[in-house]
C-alpha cells in the first residue's frame, strides 16, 4: 500500500475536515463526507481542493 494507515488517520479533507479513506485501487483518497477524491501522486496524497474531483 502506497499510503500508510497512520498517514490516513492524520489526513483530513481540506474542504470539510472529514476523514478520508483509500480508494480500492489505491490511487486516490476519498472524503467520506463530501465525496471529493484526492489524487495520490508519487505516493504523496494531493490534499488540495483544486485537484479534487467529486465522485458520487
Ligand atoms: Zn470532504
Amino acid at each position: 500500500m502506497a499510503v500508510s494507515q497512520e498517514l490516513l488517520e492524520i489526513l483530513a479533507c481540506p474542504a470539510c475536515k472529514a476523514k478520508v479513506e483509500l480508494k480500492p485501487d489505491g490511487n486516490a483518497l476519498k472524503c467520506v463526507e463530501c465525496k471529493r477524491v484526492y489524487p495520490i501522486r508519487d505516493d504523496i496524497p494531493v490534499m488540495l481542493i483544486d485537484e479534487a474531483t467529486i465522485e458520487e
